[in-house]
């Protein structure tokens, strides 16, 4: 009986050390999710070399790949790095498309170069070239690729214009429509002049403040269901977020310390107008509407590629 127990007990103890150092050596790593989105950028010229002019450089459009996932994953160490108490790391990112739709390797991945054969692009109520034309003509297939276009806008209605972009359809989330458009013009529109970061290579038609690639982040904030932080409206107007101060209008450059309602406003917003350098924020609850719109809405759901990622 003596020994019985005593080979009881130590087998219990063997057990017991072989499960704390299964416990201690064994894979406990937790994964996150990761919502990647393969990218076609159709850079329209009218017919510079590669480079120079509207023709912008395979590099360029690298620099803007680089802000979006340094701003959407909260980068440490870079420009969308932030500390804000609602700040989020989304989980969102995105990549050149290493495939043209037919399938064939892309010598310059996601990258489609269009000459539109005009210099400038007018976005009028009247004339819409863009939406018309140019998008129908030249997109890839939305349900496979996030389709941006960098183009040189102008005339009377688009000489300030920076970007634009198509909200999502059918999300179910407060402040947007169930149809936003065609699915032949979805994706986001944006001047060729603000597309990349100048802090990243040597481009020097870049125009500062918004020279860092806030306006592509902004932009996709768009696409992906986000509202302005001022609601498009005074202080009883919302961008249906709880964790975005209610604000009464647009902020312009980087006015700290900034209150039109009650609280301080979130300057730093990537859905503010503020300058380049002065944003640096997508809140948890803009990360939820834009995690919704991903898993709900059609020509976003179908391009997510999951990753697992540890989570450290
Ligand atoms: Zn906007």
């Amino acid at each position: 009986m003596k020994r019985l127990f005593a080979t009881t007990f130590l087998l219990l103890l063997l057990s017991a050390c072989s499960s704390d150092s299964e416990d201690f050596n064994g894979d406990e790593t937790q994964y996150q999710t990761i919502y990647r989105i393969p990218v076609v950028v159709h850079i329209v010229h009218n017919g510079e070399a590669v480079g120079s002019g509207a023709n912008i450089s395979y590099a360029q459009i690298q620099s803007q790949i680089e802000v979006l996932n340094e701003d959407f994953r909260r980068r440490i160490g870079s420009n969308g790095f932030n500390e804000n108490e609602a700040g989020a790391d989304t989980l969102i990112e995105f990549f050149l498309a290493t495939e043209d739709p037919n399938g064939s390797a892309l010598e310059e991945p996601g990258i489609d170069r269009v000459d539109g054969g005009r210099s400038e692009w007018p976005k009028g109520f009247l004339r819409n070239p863009i939406e018309t034309s140019l998008k129908p003509f030249t997109i890839w297939d939305p349900e496979k690729y996030f389709n941006i276009w960098t183009v040189n806008f102008g005339g009377f209605a688009s000489r300030d214009l920076l970007g634009y972009a198509q909200f999502p359809d059918e999300s179910g989330l407060p402040g947007l429509n169930v149809d936003n458009g065609p699915d032949n013009t979805d994706g986001i529109v944006i001047g060729y002049k603000y597309f990349g970061s100048s802090e990243k290579g040597n481009f020097p038609d870049m125009i500062a403040p918004y020279d860092l690639g806030r306006t592509t982040t902004h932009e996709v904030g768009h696409w992906l269901g986000l509202r302005h932080i001022w609601g498009d409206g005074d202080c009883t107007y919302d961008d249906y977020c709880l964790d975005t101060p209610l604000s009464a209008e647009p902020s312009y450059g980087c006015p700290v310390d900034k209150i039109t309602c009650t609280e301080l406003e979130m300057i730093e917003n990537y859905m503010d107008y503020t300058d380049d350098g002065c944003m640096n924020v997508f809140t948890l609850d803009q990360m939820d509407r834009m995690h919704t719109v991903l898993e709900t809405c059609p020509r976003r759901k179908e391009l997510v590629v999951l990753a697992q990622e540890p989570l450290y």
